[in-house]
């Protein structure tokens, strides 16, 4: 038994459970300089994070561009589901051809498409990119559309065929070419598309200079990236009808990993849909959430999930402990359910409650691969919503999924608070403090999850998951954490 166990077991024994307010770590010998740690770690599985942090599937906080912000800071973002499946599934897309390694299945044009339709098409789908091959009936490639051709185009009844830079006139490889091979012929030629063709000239993939340029000079290595150099993202599911259908459809388009996202994970629809996904995905990575005690733990592990994300009231906007007292505050939740997730080899992300980047070093510390940011991100660039003023202060709004005005307006979170007919909140909305960049805040937490595992002497996650002790500490305790100054100099990080 560690030190940590002792602790936690003593407090089961005089029947309390803590919250982060409720303890700090020791500090212990340490050879461990804080920039040298490693902050790697998992989401589920099979999924990995160069950070350990996750956006919250909240329609405040997670679509595709702090999805992408996620990922390109090596986190990951799950795109929140209060969303139709077509929207959710163009949310996920965005995110998947923001960069790309090989683009095995281009978006493409045929060749008698009106130059008006292809533009149409892009705006709609939201493509970033306006790149597309020309193909004829049988899929060989006739030609190649790019921004250009289209920026110059003044006559938008013209056809495909018209504007593009012909076959005659590209460079192409064949399948299978590597990035560095790309890298090469692209600079050789001077081209910044290069499509791979088969010997009938169908068209099987697609390089852009762009993103091979990105990957050869390795700036992409603090990204979140899956084999193929595109970013991963996540996105949420409920446990509603159409739920499968929402599955297949995010899986169509690459999703890296689904979560079930439910007031109550340890009940008897969410495994129902925990079944039908394995079943018809068994290589799917699929979360599930929430839960707070090590029993449903077990239960969901035994069941088959491939993360479990723990946390049954802490939230910021979260009202559910008072309206419907129930839940166990979030260092002791983490603590037994990462201790029966390890059993499994499962890990747990700490959704919720996280207030400062200390938090984040305590959720590790008691067991949790990763933590859930609602709140902390809620207030970025990268979030849904525009800033607001009140009292000449910037704020975003950031409202709690099963807050009143969100009930009433989606129905997944009418799915996720188990609403039949009348609505019974177990969430608020707000305002919180505009924060700017998303990559300000990341830079912050980041760092005080370092310091801390200096602290700690801890090298990795791991090590800080192992070595992590724990103190009790009073209210006066943390009266004393706090500076009792007036401020008067920024503070990024508190
Ligand atoms: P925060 O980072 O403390 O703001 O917590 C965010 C987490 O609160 C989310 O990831 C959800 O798990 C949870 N949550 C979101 N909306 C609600 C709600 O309305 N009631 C209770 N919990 C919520």
């Amino acid at each position: 038994m560690s030190e940590k166990d002792d602790f936690f077991e003593n407090m089961k024994k005089i029947g309390v459970s803590l919250t982060f307010d409720d303890v700090r770590l020791k500090t212990g010998y340490s050879k461990v300089m804080p920039d040298d740690v490693s902050i790697e770690s998992k989401f589920s599985r099979n999924i990995p994070l160069k950070i350990p942090i996750v956006s919250a599937a909240m329609s405040t906080v997670t679509e595709h561009k702090m999805a992408i912000g996620m990922a390109m800071l090596g986190g990951l973002g799950i795109i929140h589901r209060n969303m139709s499946i077509d929207e959710q599934v163009s949310e996920v897309e965005r995110v998947k051809f923001y960069l790309n390694g090989l683009i095995e299945k281009p978006i493409c044009v045929k060749e008698n498409d009106g130059i008006e339709s292809i533009i149409n098409m892009k705006n709609k789908k939201g493509y970033s990119f306006s790149t597309f091959p020309v193909l004829d009936n049988n899929k060989r490639i006739v030609g190649l559309i790019t921004g250009n051709d289209i920026d110059f185009c003044d006559n938008y009844k013209l056809k495909a065929k018209d504007i593009m830079t012909k076959e005659n006139d590209l460079i192409k490889a064949d399948p299978g070419t590597s990035i560095e091979d790309a890298y090469r012929i692209m600079k050789e030629n001077k081209k910044k598309v290069l499509p791979l063709t088969d010997n009938n000239n169908v068209l099987v993939g697609l390089y852009l200079f762009s993103d091979v340029k990105r990957i050869a000079s390795g700036e992409s290595s603090r990204y979140n990236i899956d084999d193929k150099g595109q970013l991963i993202v996540g996105a949420a599911v409920g446990t509603g009808k159409d739920s499968l259908d929402r599955v297949v459809e995010l899986v169509k388009k690459n999703v890296d990993v689904v979560v079930i996202d439910t007031a109550h994970g340890d009940s008897k629809p969410v495994y129902d849909i925990l079944k039908k996904i394995k079943n018809r995905f068994p290589d799917l990575d699929v979360v599930v959430g929430n839960i707070s005690e090590p029993e449903s733990a077990e239960r969901l592990a035994k069941a088959g999930a491939d993360g479990i994300k723990v946390g049954q009231g802490p939230g910021s906007i979260c009202t559910t402990r008072i309206v419907a007292g129930i839940g166990c505050p979030q260092v002791t939740a983490v603590y037994n359910c990462s201790k029966i997730a390890d059993e499994y080899n499962i890990p747990v992300c700490a959704d919720g409650g996280i207030k400062y980047s200390g938090d984040i070093t305590i959720a590790i510390g008691v067991g949790a691969h990763s933590v859930m940011l609602g709140n902390l991100l809620a207030g970025t660039d990268e979030a849904p919503g525009e800033i607001v003023f009140e009292g000449g202060v910037k704020r975003k709004e950031y409202m709690g999924e099963g807050s009143l005005a969100a009930m009433k307006k989606y129905k997944g979170s009418r799915e996720r608070y188990r609403v039949k007919q009348k609505i019974i909140p177990e969430g608020v909305k707000g305002l919180v403090p505009y924060k700017g960049p998303l990559e300000r805040v990341i830079f912050y937490l980041i760092g005080g999850l370092r310091s801390g595992m200096g602290y700690v002497g801890a090298a990795s996650i791991e090590e800080l998951r192992e070595k992590a002790d724990f103190r009790r500490i009073t209210s006066q305790g943390m009266l004393e954490s706090h500076p009792r100054i007036k401020i008067t100099g920024d503070t990024p990080n508190y």
